[in-house]
């Protein structure tokens, strides 16, 4: 592959990107930092995904990217037209599946022979104005009113339960942490800064479910992979933006090293101060950085330590004929071991749904988008309902398994379920 060798090592000239985490400055300066960083890495192909809110607010910081960086980078897809693959929906949330589509429409022919960047930019957004006593946030004067500005996170933090809020509900849930509660707590985070800090998670928790479809998927050509979550601060003025901090993952071959620095995912440690009349937000780990983690790993090893290491034991006389089938090898014969799996599944989704569902997406059967919710599978406070569904979703795949898959899969579920006394 050309060009990589070159390369390696220098993930550090991102160095423009890290002085700006966690620094307000203007959207066009965050994307003029981008556009030179990314020109120094001299990578051979870019391509671009940028996610927003659907509000008109944002418009602002999408002419931004366009203007400072897609225009320049990006191939053209028709005469002189650049264009980032783009999500809008309520609250800026990522549609889990997108980065695979994104990643194959930028496998260019010239990708395939060297290697190109993805950047990912995953905006959240927050209302800010400017007084006499300072900042505020949350309230945009517009039209000749105040609304709510970012409108999906005020719902979401002012508990109202519409559709769009339940997958933004879910991240800001993720990981056993109810980042929501810690929100709304003024003993945790002073209410006047409630609603950037809410919009500085979001862009965080986003960013958290793009980087788990890349460790989930096999890109098309050689790709580096640049993840950026930024705020938007919109004010009658010029908008404003703020890197929270980058995630870089390199899936050219070689060592596949992922890394994240910046600003963490928990409001209470967010400290935020003006310096020379700009914003700056830090917490005690963004100058560091860090692995990102292997959530699949991450979810069967905390259940694996909260159970000791194994299911109950599952009385159901229908698990017992199964267990015989397998060790008369019956299941070495492909369509019988999806038969067995599928019967397997009915009875693990009955008698022992978390386990079984946590083991499927532990070994990578159950789908990425699952993470947040296999996350919460292994806390105290798991829903069987939600292990349930993850288990019922791969039985009804079964018939799409690769051979020696589901014979595989069947094993496994036996083994991690102990002979009933
Ligand atoms: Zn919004």
């Amino acid at each position: 592959m050309d060009g990589v060798g070159a390369y390696h090592g220098r993930v550090e000239t991102f160095d423009s990107l890290r002085e700006a985490v966690g620094r307000e400055r203007s959207v066009r300066s965050v994307c003029q930092a981008l556009h030179f960083g990314v020109s120094e890495l001299g990578s051979p192909s870019v391509g671009a995904m940028h996610i927003t809110c659907a509000d008109e607010s944002e418009h602002e910081c999408v002419t931004a990217f366009q203007l400072g960086f897609a225009q320049y980078v990006l191939p053209a897809l028709k005469f002189a037209q650049q264009s980032p693959f783009r999500l809008a929906n309520l609250g800026g949330r990522y549609e889990w599946g997108a980065l695979p589509i994104a990643e194959d429409h930028y496998a260019t022919e010239g990708s395939k022979t060297g290697w190109k960047l993805l950047v990912v930019k995953v905006n959240s957004h927050v209302a800010m104005m400017r007084g006499k006593a300072g900042r505020t946030f949350g309230l945009l004067e517009r039209y000749g009113q105040s609304s709510s500005c970012c409108g999906a996170l005020a719902a979401l933090l002012g508990g109202d339960v519409p559709p769009f809020t339940d997958p933004v509900r879910e991240a800001f849930l993720s990981e056993g942490q109810d980042r929501l509660a810690v929100l709304r707590d003024p003993a945790q985070v002073d209410p006047g800064v409630r609603a950037l800090y809410a919009a500085l998670v979001s862009a965080r928790l986003q960013a958290r479910a793009v980087m788990l479809d890349i460790q989930d998927h096999e890109p098309a050509s050689p790709t580096l992979y640049l993840v950026l979550p930024c705020v938007t601060l919109n004010e009658p003025g010029p908008d404003g933006e703020i890197l929270c901090g980058a995630y870089v993952a390199d899936r050219r071959g070689g060592t596949g090293r992922e890394e994240y620095f910046g600003l963490g995912d928990d409001p209470a440690a967010y400290r935020v101060r003006e310096e020379h009349g700009k914003l700056v937000v830090t917490d005690p780990g963004c100058d560091a950085l860090r692995e990102a983690r292997d959530h699949r790993r991450m979810v069967l090893s905390s259940w694996k330590t909260r159970t000791h290491g194994a299911a109950a034991a599952v009385r159901d006389p229908r698990l017992g004929r199964i267990r015989q089938d397998v060790g008369r090898s019956l299941h070495h014969h492909h369509p019988h071991a999806k038969l067995l799996l599928k019967a397997l599944l009915v009875v693990l989704a009955e008698a022992s749904p978390i386990p079984a569902a946590v083991l499927l997406f532990g070994v990578g059967a159950a789908g990425i988008h699952h993470a947040f919710r296999a996350h919460r599978l292994t806390s105290e406070k798991a829903d069987p309902e939600a292990a349930r569904r993850i288990v019922t979703e791969i039985h009804d795949r079964v018939d799409h398994l690769e051979p020696g898959e589901a014979r595989g899969l069947l094993e496994m579920l036996l083994e991690e379920h102990p002979h009933e006394a």
